[in-house]
Parts: C-alpha cells; structure tokens; sequence
C-alpha cells in the first residue's frame, strides 16, 4: 500500500520516509517547530491525592 506525502500528497520515497522529499520534511519540521514550538501553561494540572497511591496498614505479627 503506497503512502502519500504529507506535505504535498505526492508519492513517498523510502529515504524520505514519510515524506517525497527533504524539502517535504524540512517544511514538515517548520511547521511543527512554528506551531507547537511553546506548549501552553494555561491550565494547571490536577492532583488527586488518595486513591493511587493506596497504602495498605501493616500487620502487627506476634
Ligand atoms: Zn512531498
């Protein structure tokens, strides 16, 4: 099943995988380093305290 380019929708070569060519890659990375290049701290993340980490009581033996 032949994949297509990404960036151009042209057949993919195999040294260039998964893109047609260097440019196709090179214009791939641009994107992704323009776009997601900052992540958002907007929303916090949230910590559930109890119920992962369940701790089970010791046992007294003896
Ligand atoms: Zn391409």
């Amino acid at each position: 099943m032949a994949k297509s380019c990404p960036i151009c929708a042209k057949a993919v070569v195999a040294a260039h995988r998964p893109f047609c060519s260097q440019r196709c890659a090179n214009v791939d990375l641009s994107r992704w380093l323009g776009g997601n290049y900052r992540i958002p701290t907007d929303e916090a993340p949230t910590v559930h305290e109890g119920g992962l980490g369940e701790q089970e009581q010791e046992q007294e033996q003896g």
